[in-house]
C-alpha cells in the first residue's frame, strides 16, 4: 500500500517547498523484490521438486494482473537484445525443459515477441538421427550454440540426454551417469567463452498434464499435437521426476543456474521466465559499440 506522508524535511536541491507549509508527498511502495532464489535451483543444494508448487502465481490472481509487468520485461528484453547484437561480443542461450505439454512452445511465443527475429534462434532437439548418434552426445548441441550478438534458446537440450535416455535406458547407466560431469564442463567452457547460460525447468502436475493431454483429444484442431507416446511417457512420470531431479541438482551451478518455474498457471509461467531473462540480460549490461569520431561534423551529402 502506498501511504501518505508528512515531509517537512527537504531531502536535496531541488525538492524544497515552494511554502513555508509543510508538504503532503505521496511515497510509492518500493517494487517488490524478484523471488529468484524461490524459484532458482541453489548450486550444491537438492531441486527438492517435490516441494514446489506447480500452481504458484505470487500475489497475482488473473492474467490481467501481470500484463504490465509482462510487457515491461518484454520490452527490456528487446531492448537489451538490439544492444547484444550490436556489441558483437557475448551471446546467450536458454534452455528449455519440461514434461510433454509443459509449455515449452508457449513460452517461445509469449516471452519473445517483440524481439528482432534477426537476433534470436530457436533450435528444438528431437530424437537424435543416425549420423547424431554415431558423434559423442555434445556434438550436435555445441553446434547450435550462439554465435556473439546472438540469443538462442534450446527447445529440449543436450539434458534429454540425462533425463529421456536415462529413463528409457537408451545407453548403459555407466555411460549417461558421466554426462552431469560432461555437461558442467561444457557449460562452464561455454561460460568462459562469452556464452550466459540460463535454464527452465518448467514445472506441471501431473494432474494438469492430464487436463492439457485431454484438451488436445477433445480439440480436432489439437489432433495433431497428440501422439501416442505422449501416454507411454506419461506412464513414467515418476521415473521423469526423478531424473529431472537428479539434472537439476547435479547441473545447477553459479555459471549456469537452473531456475524451476511453477507452469501450471501459463501466464504466470510467461511473467517469470520473462523477467528472468531480462534481468540476466541486464546484469550482462550489453553496450552499444562505440561510434566513429566526429559523426556531428557528419552531414549527408545530397
Ligand atoms: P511438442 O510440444 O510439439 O510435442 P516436443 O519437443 O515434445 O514438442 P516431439 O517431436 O513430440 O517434440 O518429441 C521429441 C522427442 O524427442 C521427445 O520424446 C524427446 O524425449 C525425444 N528426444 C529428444 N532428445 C533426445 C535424445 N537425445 N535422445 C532420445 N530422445 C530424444
Ligand atoms: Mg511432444
Amino acid at each position: 500500500m502506498a501511504e501518505l506522508v508528512d515531509d517537512a524535511v527537504p531531502s536535496g536541491p531541488g525538492d524544497r517547498p515552494v511554502t513555508g507549509a509543510p508538504e503532503q508527498v505521496v511515497v510509492a511502495d518500493p517494487p517488490p523484490e524478484p523471488d529468484y532464489p524461490r524459484y532458482r535451483v541453489e548450486p550444491g543444494e537438492p531441486a527438492r521438486l517435490a516441494e514446489r508448487d506447480p500452481d504458484e502465481t505470487e500475489r497475482y490472481a488473473r492474467k490481467k494482473d501481470v500484463a504490465g509487468e509482462l510487457a515491461t520485461a518484454r520490452k527490456r528484453i528487446a531492448d537489451l537484445q538490439a544492444r547484444l547484437y550490436a556489441e558483437h561480443r557475448r551471446s546467450v542461450l536458454i534452455v528449455l525443459q519440461a514434461m510433454d505439454t509443459g509449455g515449452k512452445d508457449g513460452t517461445i511465443k509469449g516471452v519473445f515477441q517483440g524481439v528482432n527475429p534477426q537476433g534470436c534462434q530457436v533450435w528444438s532437439f528431437k530424437a537424435p538421427s543416425a549420423e547424431e548418434r554415431d558423434h559423442d552426445f555434445l556434438w550436435r548441441y555445441h553446434q547450435r550454440v550462439p554465435p556473439v550478438g546472438m540469443i538462442h534458446i534450446f527447445n529440449r537440450s543436450h539434458y534429454e540426454d540425462v533425463l529421456v535416455v536415462r529413463v528409457k535406458s537408451l545407453v548403459p547407466e555407466a555411460v549417461w551417469w558421466k554426462r552431469y560431469e560432461a555437461i558442467n564442463d561444457f557449460e562452464r567452457q561455454l561460460t568462459a567463452g562469452g556464452v550466459t547460460l540460463v535454464k527452465f525447468f518448467l514445472q506441471i502436475s501431473r494432474e494438469e498434464q492430464r487436463r492439457r493431454l485431454q484438451a488436445r483429444l477433445d480439440d480436432p484442431s489439437k489432433h495433431w499435437k497428440f501422439s501416442s507416446n505422449d501416454l507411454a511417457e506419461r506412464a513414467r512420470w515418476e521415473d521423469y521426476q526423478l531424473a529431472f531431479e537428479e539434472a537439476l541438482t547435479r547441473c545447477s551451478t553459479p555459471y549456469a543456474p537452473w531456475y524451476v518455474v511453477p507452469a501450471n498457471v501459463k501466464w504466470f509461467r510467461n511473467l517469470v521466465v520473462a523477467r528472468t531473462i531480462a534481468d540476466t540480460l541486464a546484469a550482462m549490461d550489453p553496450q552499444y559499440p562505440a561510434a566513429e569520431a566526429d559523426l556531428d561534423r557528419v552531414t549527408i551529402p545530397a
